[in-house]
């Protein structure tokens, strides 16, 4: 249920519906926290069964980015949207647009991207009506699919891994039992085969497991619920969140899990269990952020150097992560958030001065419509 309570139990500042009967639109924008900048975060299309399941998913998903933001050193803040919706059978140009329309009137505070259901080309027309918007088209300068730069980023995150739990950075002879072969696990696998890693992995859809047999020539394919079981030094979640509870860490052979998946733990307690047992988690919302870094540079004119550099620090803020982790002596998933929540609170202090205009720090592209 959607009370003012939650709204300051969770911290978020602005929660917005938007309606408009003329192309079917239902949408919710969730701004949760702008300390670090506009908040910004994918719109996700999903049939929800009501709309308590819709408020209850966007205010958990835009609370997200505020954390992924911070810990990545992006001066981003943290939000969310949903359109309640078939994509199958309610995206039509006219949503989109509607919708682009309504983000336009937000005036900066919120950017939005690609997430679940949503594509480029959906992005597309939303920039028809607001330059408030990422994930656009490459030839509109825009930076295109963030898959490729999500799976560089858990790669980083599982170099710095070995490193601390093997001595060594490189993934060569380990072997990675991989969930979900979908578009970041497709790039993943192609990052552990070319660097001399052995990957198991499962995955529900014929296409995508076809399309991945193809990227890692010497993979092998393992049952859906068989991945658990794999005697593996790595276990990489790429498709579903939650897959780290009761039931499978009593299985899971692995040293390491290191994946794209976001809200990996099915509580945070799972990660206090893997601290006990000497599985070092690595921190998902952060060497997930590739992708989040791969669109914040379109502001300032996108290009792969300037997201190769910025992905590729996930490796060291990884480390420092393990390192706060073992000096204070807590889990990582505690450390990742002290973290993030050390530089908001030092963010947000720092702007107590009033400094006259100092303008803004995203300045927006150039429509080219
Ligand atoms: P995707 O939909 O392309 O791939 C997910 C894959 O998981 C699909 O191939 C699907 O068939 C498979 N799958 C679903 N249920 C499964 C099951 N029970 N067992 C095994 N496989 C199953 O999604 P993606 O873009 O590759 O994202 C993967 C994960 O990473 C998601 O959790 C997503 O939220 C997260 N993530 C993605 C990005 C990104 O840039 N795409 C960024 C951050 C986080």
């Amino acid at each position: 249920m959607f009370t003012f309570e939650k709204l300051y139990s969770m911290g978020h500042e602005e929660v917005v519906f938007f309606s408009d009967p003329s192309c079917n639109l239902k949408a919710i924008i969730a701004i949760h926290n702008t300390t670090l900048g506009p908040a910004l975060g994918g719109t996700r299309m999903w049939n929800y069964k009501n709309i308590d399941e819709a408020i209850e998913d966007v205010l958990r998903l835009s609370r997200g980015m505020t954390y992924k933001a911070a810990i990545s050193g992006l001066n981003l803040g943290g939000g969310k949207a949903v359109i309640l919706g078939d994509p199958a059978k309610d995206k039509s140009e006219a949503l989109f647009r509607s919708y682009g329309r309504f983000v336009e009137s937000l005036n900066g505070r919120y950017i939005t991207a690609e997430d679940v259901n949503t594509s480029v080309d959906d992005m597309e027309h939303i920039f028809t009506e607001t330059n408030n918007v990422t994930g656009v088209a490459e030839i509109n300068g825009g930076s295109g699919n963030p898959s490729p730069w999500t799976a560089r980023g858990v790669f980083r995150g599982m170099e710095a891994s070995c490193l601390k739990v093997f001595g060594d950075r490189s993934v060569k002879g380990k072997v990675v039992a991989l969930q979900g072969a979908g578009s970041v696990g497709c790039h993943l696998g192609k990052f552990l085969y070319d660097n001399g890693a052995k990957v198991y992995f499962t995955d529900i859809n014929e296409a995508n497991i076809a399309r991945f047999k193809q990227a890692v020539p010497n993979a092998e394919l393992v049952g859906i619920n068989d991945i658990y079981d794999v005697k593996a030094d790595i276990y990489a979640p790429c498709a579903l969140g939650a897959t780290v509870n009761d039931q499978t860490i009593e299985r899971l052979k692995v040293k390491i899990i290191c994946g794209a998946a976001n809200n990996q733990l099915a509580e945070n307690r799972h990660g206090d269990i893997l601290k006990e047992r000497n599985i070092l988690y690595a921190p998902d919302y952060l060497i997930n952020a590739g992708g989040l870094m791969n669109v914040s540079i379109e502001f300032e004119g996108w290009s792969a150097e300037k997201s190769t550099k910025m992905v590729d620090g996930i490796f060291e803020k990884t480390l420092s992560i393990f390192k706060l982790s073992d000096e204070q002596n807590i889990p990582v998933y505690k450390a990742t958030d002290l973290m993030a929540e050390q530089r908001l609170q030092s963010i947000k202090a720092i702007k107590g001065n009033f400094l006259g205009n100092i303008g803004h720090r995203f300045p927006g592209r150039k429509s080219t419509h």
